[in-house]
């Protein structure tokens, strides 16, 4: 149905060929995170190697290397995006920090006492707390889209949350824990009629979704690379140029200032006045290849692959008893939560682990979720560019020999 050849993208990752247990890792945990092709591996050891220096304020060969090789990678991202402005990409550690950034920023600026946000049922904790922490500090009320038992968005009951003291929408892409791709180009016009901000959580869409922030016309949007084949501990935060304008600092220190006396500070411009001290650098020079690798396979290309994979998963799991699919969006992504009556997840990720499978267990940070299924937690398998069906036939056997012993 497409043209990857997945034997070979494979031999691009090599802790596939890890054993584990005894067994070669099979590995279904990608929405945690994905893992690193041997080019992104390269340019981190490439980049401690040959070109580490601290950037922008160096005028030796190195730090004019590594400076370079920096805002190539914020112009990727910009690519990445389709945003208008390089200054548009703050770099940030991760999803969690750029929400972090957004509710501090904007948030304590912007918002007063009585105002509203809006966030959904099926939200990452990191989509929940820092827009918890803001109300609780400003006396603002956070409202909850509620969600059907496919694990859809009821869009009736968004417009209803919408009035003019609504102020911000916060909402995930893509959920971590069902898959569900929201309609959020929908979701940010509405917003935007009673003159609320969009921020998107964009850690899962990234890596599967064509991305394209004027189309959308989000104010915000928040990922993280490693979910995208890239490093850990670096992201970034999209804003729009007029917004970020008006907010003031996030974190105070180097980089983020023009000048400072005892007496008053000035602030650099964007994009250098959210990214106070030095930087995650190699990271950050990493995370292009990563986006170059996603780029030479395509996009379409790996979501088709995916999708194979979960439409082959979704029918495999039909022959398990008291197996029940949490997450039955029309549009989802290649994430496949379940329970099975009488067995605890734990106990399940355990056994799957033994036989070298890896799946994420749990509430996957989605606590709230969980508590509208009425379940703890469920197992979640997870597939990646690099998964095959073989695999998932081996995970399928796995299933049924820890009904056997649990049985
Ligand atoms: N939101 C969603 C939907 C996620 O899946 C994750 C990662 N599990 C996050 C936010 C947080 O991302 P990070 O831990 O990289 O900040």
């Amino acid at each position: 149905s497409n043209n990857l050849d997945i034997a070979s993208i494979r031999n691009d990752f090599p802790i596939l060929n890890e054993i584990v247990n005894g067994k070669q890792l099979v590995y279904f945990d990608n929405a945690a995170t994905t893992q690193k092709p041997r080019l992104v591996l390269d340019a981190l050891s490439g980049y401690y190697e040959h070109y580490n220096a601290n950037i922008h304020r160096g005028i030796h060969h190195l730090a004019e290397k590594a400076t370079s090789a920096f805002e190539q990678s914020r112009r990727r991202l910009q690519a990445f995006l389709n945003a208008p402005l390089p200054e548009e990409i703050i770099f940030t550690y991760g999803t969690t920090d750029g929400i972090n950034l957004v509710a501090s920023s904007y948030g304590r600026t912007f918002l007063k006492a009585g105002d509203e946000v809006i966030i959904s049922t099926m939200e990452h904790h990191s989509n929940i707390v820092p827009w918890q922490m803001l109300c609780e500090e400003k006396g603002c009320i956070l409202k909850i889209i509620p969600i059907n038992d496919e694990g859809e968005l009821l869009m009736d009951e968004y417009e209803k949350l919408l009035t003019e003291r609504t102020k911000f929408v916060s909402v995930v892409h893509v959920s971590n824990s069902l898959g569900t791709i929201n309609p959020v180009k929908e979701i940010i016009a509405k917003a935007h009629a009673v003159g609320a901000k969009v921020l998107l959580d964009g850690a899962q869409a990234s890596s599967h979704l064509h991305l394209d922030v004027q189309d959308l016309d989000c104010d915000f949007y928040s990922l993280s690379l490693h979910k995208i084949y890239g490093p850990t501990g670096m992201g970034i935060l999209y804003g729009k140029k007029e917004l970020l304008d008006a907010m003031p600092p996030y974190r105070g220190g180097g980089e983020m200032i023009k000048e400072v006396t005892f007496e008053k500070t000035t602030y650099n411009e964007l994009p250098y006045k959210f990214e106070a001290g030095t930087p995650n650098i190699a990271d950050v020079v990493a995370a292009k290849y990563a986006l170059d690798y996603v780029d030479t396979l395509g996009k379409e290309n790996i979501a088709a692959h995916e999708h194979k994979l979960l439409e082959y998963a979704t029918e495999a799991v039909k022959d398990i008893e008291g197996l029940r699919i949490i997450g039955q969006a029309k549009e989802k992504v290649s994430v496949l939560s379940f329970v099975i009556d009488g067995i605890h997840h734990q106990d399940m990720g355990v056994l799957l682990d033994q036989q070298g499978i890896a799946v994420r267990t749990g509430h996957h940070c989605t606590q709230p979720l969980m508590r509208r299924f009425n379940i703890t937690g469920t197992t979640r398998a997870s597939f990646a560019v690099y998964n095959t069906t073989e695999e998932i036939d081996l995970l399928i056997q796995g299933l049924h020999k820890v009904k056997r012993m649990l049985g």
